[in-house]
């Protein structure tokens, strides 16, 4: 493109929100074919509520929720914050907890009252040979409501499952069909469990998933689709995106999003809102169009 035509395409794109960094982003965004969205965050709010409490045998619901809620006062996953906010609401004594540590995109484990709580995917639970046959059924109901599962063990013992739920944005659903127009294909990426993924995809009319992705494998994700063939764009968030981003052949992060991917990404939208990933695109395409 002329210089001209990118200063015209950036001006326009910052009027609506939409800062682009480069005028190679603004000339790459046309070529796109397909755009991988983050789940958590970027599809839907990212401000997950605590909706349901299961506990196993011998465990009551208040006892699971405070050990759970102590162990995730120091997470600032939002999955953690849900917990926290939702014990709060039922205005339980949350303990103090020790030997606090988190296991990136699986959950977390810490010591309280003297008692061992892990807390996060049923692998996380797994990883340490704590069967959760019991709670699995449980879980699969929550996921298959597009809600997130937490399980949590206490001593070695699966002790319940908690269930959190986040809401799509107003304007995903009319986003993604606008993608779709557009010639796009479309692909969720998350590290949340893959019936879950698979419920809110169904919701917002996303046919492709790719879950239960560790975020270090966030972007050899990309590069899998972009070793298809494609031209892929990324949207994401968290910080977990950030490589994702950067690997992408267009990143573009949520504006409400971390600063870390905000520095990784090609093009910020003000916004928050997904429908800013489809002004892009037209943007760029009327960009090219005009110089050619
Ligand atoms: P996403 O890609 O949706 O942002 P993450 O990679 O951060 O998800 O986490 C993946 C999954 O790991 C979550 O869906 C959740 O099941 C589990 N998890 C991660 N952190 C926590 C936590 N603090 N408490 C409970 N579960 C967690
Ligand atoms: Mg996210």
């Amino acid at each position: 493109a002329t210089p001209l035509s990118v200063m015209v395409g950036t001006g326009k794109g910052a009027q609506a929100g939409i800062l682009i960094r480069s005028a190679e982003a603004l000339e790459t965004a046309h070529k796109l074919d397909t755009v991988v969205l983050d789940k958590t965050g970027t599809v839907t709010a990212g401000r997950p509520v605590l909706t349901d409490v299961h506990t196993a045998d011998g465990f009551s619901e208040d006892e699971v929720l405070r050990l759970v809620a102590a162990a995730e006062a120091d997470s600032e996953h939002p999955l953690a914050t849900a917990v926290t906010e939702g014990a709060r609401e039922r205005g339980l004594a949350v303990p103090a907890a020790s030997g606090f540590d988190s296991v990136t995109g699986k959950g977390v484990q810490a010591t309280v009252d003297g008692r061992a709580v892990l807390v996060g995917t049923a692998r996380l639970l797994a990883d340490v040979g704590i069967g959760t046959a019991d709670l699995t059924a449980i879980a699969d109901t929550f996921s298959a409501q597009g809600k997130t599962p937490i399980l949590a063990a206490v001593d070695g013992r699966p002790a319940g499952v908690l269930a959190v739920a986040d809401t799509v944005k107003d304007d995903s659903v009319q986003a993604i069909a606008a993608l779709h127009r557009l010639g796009l294909a479309t692909v969720i990426l998350t590290g949340d469990n893959a019936r879950t993924a698979a419920a809110i995809a169904a919701q917002v009319g996303v046919r492709r998933v790719l879950a239960e992705v560790l975020p270090e494998h966030k972007a050899d994700e990309i590069r899998r689709l972009q070793d298809e063939g494609r031209t892929v764009g990324m949207v994401g968030d968290g910080i977990n995106d950030a490589p994702a981003l950067a690997q992408a052949d267009v990143g573009l992060a949520i504006g409400t999003g971390t600063d870390v991917a905000i520095e990784a990404a090609d093009i910020t939208l003000i916004s928050g809102s997904l429908s800013g990933v489809v002004t892009a695109i037209r943007l760029s395409r009327a960009t090219m169009r005009n110089i050619k």
